[in-house]
């Protein structure tokens, strides 16, 4: 399947009006999709496996930021700590300590989002609000990485009212955490629930399939 440059035009276009970042979700996609995606001036783009993310990496553009959207485990850090820009689903505090470590390791800091489960579904990772308020306090004392805003996925419906309310409370959550300027990025939405999510404020969205297909 082809990478949908005309979606991805009038997806520039409404983020921009919105003042919203695009990650173009690349997981399970070829090195040439990608490439497409970044002759077309994409820069941001988000992968799921530690793996896949380190094969991909060195046979592209160095200016690519790459951001890590999945579920990470703490012994695969040091593997993407080198290069990382923004990592998505800080879910532990135990997580947080090792991105701490190996950034230091590494000579820099690296911007994290704590994951919040917002969703009715048990399975989806995050912390819960009472979580998320005891985590705040501690932030301070992991300076490698930066804290930089919060993440969450909605239920996996057609429900509207449903996802409207779980990325409101997000967004909620998000106010109610802002301890400085530089925590303000809410990563929300992706390409089935992504103009809900902005009207509830996302200002980074995480999209694949409208871009690059459906994944096999
Ligand atoms: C796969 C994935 C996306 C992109 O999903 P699409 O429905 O293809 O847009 C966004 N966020 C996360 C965390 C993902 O795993």
């Amino acid at each position: 399947m082809p990478v949908n440059l005309s979606a991805y035009l009038s997806l520039k276009k409404e983020l921009h009006h919105r003042s919203a970042t695009l990650v173009a979700v690349s997981k399970t996609k070829p090195i040439e999709d990608i490439l497409e995606l970044y002759h077309a001036g994409q820069r941001d783009f988000g992968e799921n496996y530690v793996q896949e993310l380190c094969e991909k990496q060195p046979q592209l553009p160095t200016d690519i930021r790459w951001h890590f959207i999945g579920h990470l485990q703490r012994n695969k850090v040091k593997y993407i700590a080198p290069f990382v820009h923004l990592i998505h689903g800080v879910d532990s505090l135990a997580l947080l300590k090792e991105i701490d470590k190996q950034a230091k390791k590494n000579d820099r800091v690296i911007d994290c989002l704590l994951q919040v489960h917002i969703a009715k579904e048990e399975t989806k990772f995050g912390f819960d609000a009472t979580e998320l308020s005891d985590m705040l306090p501690q932030l301070p004392n992991y300076p490698n990485a930066r804290v930089t805003g919060l993440m969450g996925m909605a239920s996996f419906t057609t429900n509207e009212n449903l996802i409207r309310s779980e990325f409101h409370s997000l967004s909620q959550a998000l106010q109610t955490a802002q301890t400085s300027q530089t925590f303000q990025t809410l990563s929300m939405g992706m390409s089935n629930d992504f103009r809900i999510a902005l009207e509830e404020g996302s200002n980074l969205v995480r999209i694949g399939s409208l871009l690059f297909g459906a994944r096999g």
